[in-house]
């Protein structure tokens, strides 16, 4: 066989939508793709060639996992990074590596090693008690509001609590689990937009990072990402600048989500990294010549990258569920009479009232046109429950 020949098997921890998204994109290049998730009906299980079904605490399903595939990769980072860490140990390729895996676990190790860096994030401190809190809502330190946070097993605004006085201080501790689980406060950052940015690294160092994208948030979920945001080009070049250096830190191989504050000022600031494939970067699919699923696949797997240029300015709006109960895509055949608007569907079963069931996305050649296109398709797409 000759040494350039693409026949690896991999192995993806997590079944969820980013998992299908990335299998789609390695089956296009022949990949034989086995994917590890505690429910037989996750996302990925109509498009993985295997499917093992184990908790993902399961230390020996990771195991099996590992005798079945030439390279392991993760879709989500709540994952059991000992057991990988062993595999890893033993030989088995795992990327993005663990050693960051471990760190960007843990939100106040992740701020402290951007941090030691130079890579600017929000001030934040440990939190060991209300008082803590009452110290730093002092007007010289964070003052109020505050944001705390859960410092492990956070995501879409679970394990964020919002202190607006003092008098929230108790109740916003008790709420995120104070006590009994670590938690950590940051100052609120008055910023004028949520951006983030897409990156990728291949196992030999090589970088693409693709365009600023502007996130609006709902109730703490992604809601809309525009493509490209509307930010000025010097801003455009101070995040790409700390995407940058937030993937040589890291060393990351394989796609990241790098989430960042622009404040009122035009400074940039680090919110979250996320060591995988992210939501605010779905539009690269329809918007990008090699979509962030693509990428990761590439990297992961030793071949160069792809062109990751925005073709197209592009909006993408989150599809979630309803109303509870079997899931039903309603909408389509109106939506689509628009030919610039893509339906994503992640074929999770049961739709739950704000579960993230899918997305679309609209492209046009101008960001409004896009934006136009999308908001008119969100009144007309949806996912219920039945
Ligand atoms: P999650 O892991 O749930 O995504 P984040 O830390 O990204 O948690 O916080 C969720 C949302 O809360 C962010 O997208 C942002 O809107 C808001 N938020 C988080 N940290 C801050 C902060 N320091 N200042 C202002 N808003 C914040």
């Amino acid at each position: 066989m000759p040494a350039d020949a693409v026949r690896k098997k991999i192995g993806i921890v997590g079944g969820g939508q980013l998992g299908k998204m990335m299998i789609l994109e390695a089956k296009r290049l022949g990949f034989y793709v086995v994917t590890l998730d505690p429910s037989k009906d996750c996302p990925s299980q109509s498009v993985s060639d295997e499917l093992i079904v184990a908790n993902l605490d399961d230390v020996s399903a990771y195991a099996r996992l590992a005798r079945k595939v030439d390279v392991i990769t993760y879709e989500w980072e709540l994952i059991n990074a000992q057991a990988l860490e062993e595999l890893a140990s033993m030989g088995h390729p795992v990327y993005p590596s663990i050693a960051s895996l471990k760190i960007i676990q843990n939100k106040f190790m992740q701020n402290q090693a951007l941090l030691e860096n130079d890579i600017p994030v929000p001030s934040f401190a440990r939190i060991d008690g209300v008082a803590a809190i009452k110290r730093l809502g002092d007007p010289s330190k964070f003052g109020y509001p505050m944001m705390l946070k859960t410092t492990l097993g956070g995501y879409d605004g679970k394990g964020v609590a919002l202190v607006r006085t003092e008098a929230d201080a108790g109740i916003a501790y008790v709420s995120l689990g104070g006590g009994k689980v670590e938690l950590m406060a940051e100052e609120f950052v008055d910023y004028d937009m949520e951006i983030s940015i897409i990156a990728c690294r291949g196992i030999d160092g090589s970088k693409v990072i693709y365009p600023a994208a502007e996130n609006i948030h709902v109730n703490s979920i992604l809601d809309t990402t525009v493509a490209p945001a509307r930010i000025s080009q010097s801003t455009v070049g101070k995040a790409i600048k700390l995407a940058d250096k937030v993937m040589e830190v890291f060393e990351g191989v394989g796609t990241f989500g790098i989430e960042m504050f622009v404040t009122k000022k035009g400074d940039v600031l680090v919110n979250e990294i996320a060591p995988r494939p992210h939501n605010s970067g779905h539009y690269t699919i329809e918007a990008c010549f090699a979509n962030q699923f693509e990428n990761h696949i590439r990297a992961i797997t030793g071949l160069p990258l792809g062109n990751v240029e925005l073709s197209k300015p592009a909006v993408m709006i989150n599809l979630l569920g309803e109303s509870d109960g079997e899931a039903r895509l309603v909408g389509a055949q109106e939506a689509y009479k628009d030919p610039n608007i893509r339906i994503h569907l992640y074929g999770k079963t049961n739709s739950k009232q704000g579960r993230k069931m899918g997305h679309f996305t609209a492209v046009d050649e101008t960001v409004e046109g896009a934006m136009q296109r999308a908001e008119k398709a969100r009144k007309i797409v949806k996912v219920i429950g039945v």
